[in-house]
Order: C-alpha cells, then structure tokens, then sequence
C-alpha cells in the first residue's frame, strides 16, 4: 500500500496512477459465513459486535465494466454494519447469494466472508471497461446505491429498480477497508475542504435523511414546517436537523441526554425534549401501548411550539416510538420511516390516522439524484459532518460496537489508508469558514 500512499501524497496524475500496481490483497472488516450462527440463543441486547468482526486480508476483486477500485482513505461506521455483525435480521450473507445468482459479475460478491462498509472518501486506483468521465488519481466519495438500471421500474428514480442493492450492506466489497470495489456511477467528487474521514462520514445517513424529509419522495419538507426529529443526536438525526434548519423548518429534536440537548442547540436547533428526562413509556408491556403516555409526549411538544403539532415527524426508532409518532403529527401531516432500530412489527391506532387525514411515508435511501444533491448540500458547506469519534481500521469492531450501545453523538469516522485524521484537506479557506461547525460533536481527540 506504500506506492498508493506516496501517489495519492504527491497528487499523481491518471498516467502516473497507471504505473501504481494494484495490490493483491487488502485488509477489510468482515463478518464470515462460518460463523453465522455464533449468536443462536443469545437476545439482541447479548449480541457483542466485537466477536463476529474481523479485521482480515482478503484478495482484491476482479474488476468489471462499469466498476472502479477506489483506493480508501476513510470510512464511517453505520447502524447497517451493526445490524450485518449481529446477523439480524437476516445474515447478509443471504443477500450476497441472491445477489450472486443474478449474473457472471454479480457471482463474485457471493464469498464466504463479507467486506462491510457503506461509506468512502478515497481516491480511484482503476477503472473498468466503460468508464469515461472518473479516472484514476481522481479524489471521490462514493455514495451507496448499487442498481442495475436494466428494467424501466428504476428509470424515474432509481430506488425503485428491482435490483436495488445497499453496497457493503447486500454487496461485497464495502468501504471499511483499504480497498473497496464500487460501480463508477457511485462516485462523486469528494468536498476539498473535508479531511479524508469527515468526506467519508455524511454519505449514507445524509442522504438517507435528504431523500427521507427534503425529497417529494419523501416529506418534501417546506418553509415553516415544524419537524419532529427523533434521534436528533444519531447518525441520521444529526443531518434532519440541519437540513430542517437549511429549509426555513423548525426542528423539535428529541435526544436522550443533556450533552447531546447542548449539540442540537448548538446546531441552531431551539427546541429539544429529552427523553431520559421525560421518562416517556409509550408501552405498558409487550402487547399494550400507552396512551396516556402519546398525550403527554404531544403536550410536551405543544409546549415548545406554542402549542402547534409538527407538520413532519421523522421516524427510525420504531416500534417503540411509532404509534407516539402517529399520534403527534399534526392533522393533514405526515410519518415519514426508514427504519425500525427497536423492532420492525410497528403498532399504531388507526383511528388517529385517517380521522385526521395523515400519511406514513416509506423512505429508503435516495436516488442517484438525491444522493449526489446531498454530495452537493456538503460541497456548498451548507450540511456539515458530525463526526463525534475517529478509529483506526484495526478498531473498527469497538466503534461498531459504541454505535450499537447508542454511545455515540453523529457519527464515527474510520481511517483505513490514511495514517492519521486531519488528511485530505485542499481547501483550508474553505474550511476556516466553516470552522466553528465541524467539531461541534467531538466527543474524544482524532485518532
Ligand atoms: P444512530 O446513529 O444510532 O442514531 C439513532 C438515534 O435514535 C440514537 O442516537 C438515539 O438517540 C435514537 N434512538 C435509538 N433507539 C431509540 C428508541 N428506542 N426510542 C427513541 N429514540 C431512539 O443510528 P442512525 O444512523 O441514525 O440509524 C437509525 C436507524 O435507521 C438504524 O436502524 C439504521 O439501520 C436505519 N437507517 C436506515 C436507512 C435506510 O436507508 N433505510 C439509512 C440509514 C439508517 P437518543 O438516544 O439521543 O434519543
């Protein structure tokens, strides 16, 4: 990897990166099929991130049309490596074998091991037949939407094509790890005022939260919209805020501690409930949610907003939280999910939805479009990274694990080539104009 480094250094141009080799081999996080069943007995809660991961040497990909090798100097860990290292809620290794039986190329995603990652900031080492606008050298970012195109069903948006895959999560060869195999139209150009691991780390959950409340795929949130925010602190949270702030909306953020109140208020974000405080418990036991509980949640938002309901209420947690998230939103609004952190079988009354006329919304990811505006929103220094945490590749397993006990603030970054944080930067004007916002959830000193 010394060659790769010393290029990416001195800037080395597409001819020069021609003379780079590529190497054999490289080191990657993994989950392996051998040990899928190293959890059978145990609850969630039991599963420890840390057992199933590994940090391995598996060999380069072949490359394909249309595909690059992008050398990776950062990536971020995301809830989905979480949910891939518990093997819940399926192992993804069906994913990679459904994938697999589709095609000669997509055969080679379907390994006995699984190269995680749905982020990358990094440079492009080769590109595959085909490809005319990356070359090699050309410093990227790369956003997670692996689709096939081949059937119309995608062509308006492209989330809707059948063969709609998350890279990293149901494809091989993710970004956390130095080496990383992505399809060319993945890539976009890296924001130059970011350090390798803060370009790697918006990706996934920016865009997500983009196509979730900004896109009409979605909320298609407008000017004085009030949102309610769960998570507001979280990986996906941290970007709603922003983007409700960038749109003229109030955010009602909900967290779970006074530090993570303090960031959302630095944010610019004015109203925050938390919900540690508040102690809401929206269920009784298992089978019996809580009204009394919906109320109190409702009047509590009332009081901040001066007693209007939120026009959006951005949902992840789940079971949990949904029927609450119903019951909130405003008459004519709309419950817009993309998740279901606390469990996928979700309870909520009927009657409060269609007596007052309110939408649930399924969002997933974002189209091409979608992801690149996103790309674009980080570029104009409008959305910034949220970087709390840095890790080495090597301690990957622990930040995985951080994420799954909700340690976190935003999001945790990962540095896979790149020796030490603070790389990458080509535009400190830039960057001293933004200062102030790009640590303002950093919890712990660069790796
Ligand atoms: P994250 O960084 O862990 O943030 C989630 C936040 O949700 C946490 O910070 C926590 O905030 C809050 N939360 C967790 N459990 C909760 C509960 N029971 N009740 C209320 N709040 C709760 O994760 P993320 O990156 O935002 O992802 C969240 C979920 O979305 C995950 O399940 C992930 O897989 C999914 N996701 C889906 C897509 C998609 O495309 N469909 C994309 C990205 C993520 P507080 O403790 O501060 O309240």
């Amino acid at each position: 990897m010394n060659d790769i480094l010393q290029a990416v250094e001195a800037g080395a141009s597409a001819d020069e990166w021609s003379a780079v080799p590529v190497p054999e081999s490289y080191r990657a996080l993994t989950i392996r099929k051998d040990e899928v069943g190293l959890f059978e007995g145990m609850t969630t809660e039991e599963k420890d991130p840390r057992a199933s991961l590994h940090v391995d040497t598996v060999p380069v990909p072949e490359l394909g049309p249309g595909e690059a090798l992008v050398a990776v100097m950062a990536s971020s860990i995301n809830y989905n490596t979480v949910w891939s290292s518990l093997f819940e809620p399926m192992p993804t290794f069906e994913f990679l074998e459904r994938y697999g039986r589709t095609s000669a190329l997509a055969a080679r995603h379907d390994l006995p091991y699984h190269v995680l990652g749905s982020d990358l900031a990094g440079v492009v080492l080769r590109v595959g037949p085909g490809v005319s606008r990356w070359r090699a050298g050309d410093r990227v970012v790369a956003h997670c939407l692996s689709v096939e195109l081949e059937d119309p069903a995608g062509h308006d948006d492209s989330m809707l094509d059948p063969e709609q895959r998350i890279w990293g999560f149901e494809t091989n060869f993710g970004g956390l790890a130095e080496i990383a195999l992505v399809k060319a139209n993945q890539l976009m150009p890296k924001p130059e005022h970011l350090s390798w691991e803060e370009a790697a780390s918006p990706g996934l959950v920016h865009s997500t939260a983009y196509r979730q409340l900004v896109s009409r795929n979605g909320a298609n949130l407008t000017q004085g919209d009030r949102v309610l925010i769960w998570g507001a602190c979280g990986g996906l949270g941290s970007y709603a805020t922003q983007l409700a702030l960038n749109g003229g909306a109030t955010p009602v953020c909900v967290v779970s501690s006074p530090e993570k109140a303090r960031i959302c208020r630095d944010l610019g974000a004015e109203l925050v409930i938390d919900r540690s405080a508040e102690d809401f418990r929206f269920w009784l036991d298992d089978n019996t949610p809580n009204r009394k509980e919906w109320r109190r949640f409702g009047s509590c938002i009332r009081d901040l907003t001066g007693g209007e309901d939120p026009e959006i209420v951005f949902e992840h947690p789940g079971r949990e939280t949904f029927a609450a998230s119903v019951y909130v939103a405003r008459r004519g609004g709309t419950v817009v999910t993309c998740a279901s952190t606390s469990g996928y079988d979700h309870y909520f009354d009927n009657r409060h939805l269609w007596m007052h006329l309110k939408r649930i919304v399924g969002s997933h990811f974002a189209n091409y479009q979608e992801a690149w505006r996103a790309n674009e929103l980080v570029r104009q220094g409008r959305s910034h990274p949220t970087l709390s945490a840095t890790y080495p590749l090597d301690e990957a397993p622990a930040a995985v694990r951080e994420m799954q006990l909700n340690l976190h603030h935003g999001k945790l970054g990962i540095l896979c080539l790149a020796e030490r944080a603070g790389l990458g930067v080509r535009d400190p004007e830039m960057r001293a104009r933004h200062a102030d916002r790009l640590d303002l959830f950093r919890t712990r000193a660069p790796a």
